[in-house]
C-alpha cells in the first residue's frame, strides 16, 4: 500500500468530529493525479451525492468543474481533487470552525504527498484555510500567491457558477482562474505575489 493509500485508510475511519461520523455515509478522502505534481482543487466538503458516492464533486457542481477543467486543457487525470472536510456537514451547511480545524491535518497530509505545483482553493472556505478567516474571497482572487512552498489561485466554487447561471461572474472568474492555474502549473519561472494567514 502506497502512502497515499495509508493516509487514506487512516482517514476513513477517523472521528474526531462524532456528529459528522454518525451521519456520513462515506468519508470522502479524494482522488489524486496520474501525474506528478500537478494541479490540486480543494474543495470546502462533500454533498449529498459525494457522500452517496463516496468521490468528490460528482454532481451538477462536478459536471461544470470537468467541462471548465477541459476549457483550460485540464483534466481529472491531470489534478488532485480533495477537500477541507472529508465528511459531509448535514443538510450542507457551511463547515464550523471546529470542524475545519479538526479535519486540518488531514489535508496538510494530503498536500504533503500531492506537492502540488499549484493549488486552486475553490470557493470561500478553502480559500479561508490558506488565507484566514478574515480574508474575502473577492479580495484575494485573480492573482496567484505564494504562501509558504505553494502557489494558491483562490477562485468560486463551482457551486457558486451555477447558481448565478452561465453568464454570472462566479462562472467567468472560475474559467479564467482555472486557465491562470493551468498557465502558472506548467510555467515554475512565474513570479508570486507573498501572502500569508491560516485559521
Ligand atoms: S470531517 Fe475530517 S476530522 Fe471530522 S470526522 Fe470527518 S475526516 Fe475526521
Amino acid at each position: 500500500m502506497d502512502t497515499w493509500e495509508q493516509l487514506a485508510a487512516q482517514i476513513r475511519t477517523c472521528s474526531r468530529c462524532p456528529h459528522l461520523a454518525a451521519s456520513r455515509t462515506h468519508v470522502v478522502v479524494g482522488l489524486r493525479p496520474q501525474l506528478l505534481r500537478p494541479v490540486t482543487l480543494i474543495g470546502e466538503a462533500p454533498g449529498a451525492q459525494e457522500d452517496m458516492a463516496g468521490e468528490p464533486f460528482v454532481g451538477r457542481a462536478g459536471q461544470l468543474l470537468d467541462v471548465l477543467l477541459a476549457e483550460s486543457g485540464l483534466d481529472r487525470t491531470s489534478v488532485a481533487i480533495v477537500n477541507v472536510l472529508k465528511c459531509r456537514p448535514p443538510g450542507n451547511r457551511v463547515p464550523t470552525r471546529t470542524e475545519v480545524v479538526q479535519c486540518r491535518p488531514w489535508l496538510e497530509a494530503q498536500l504533503e504527498i500531492l506537492d502540488p505545483r499549484v493549488i486552486v482553493t475553490l470557493g470561500g472556505t478553502a480559500t479561508a484555510w490558506f488565507f484566514g478567516a478574515g480574508r474575502k474571497l473577492s479580495e484575494v482572487r485573480g492573482r496567484v500567491h505564494r504562501i509558504g512552498r505553494f502557489r494558491v489561485v483562490p477562485t468560486y466554487h463551482p457551486s457558486a457558477a451555477l447558481r448565478f447561471g452561465p453568464g454570472g461572474l462566479p462562472r467567468a472568474a472560475l474559467r479564467e482562474d482555472l486557465k491562470m492555474a493551468a498557465t502558472v502549473a506548467a510555467d515554475e519561472s512565474g513570479e508570486d505575489e507573498i501572502e500569508a494567514g491560516l485559521w
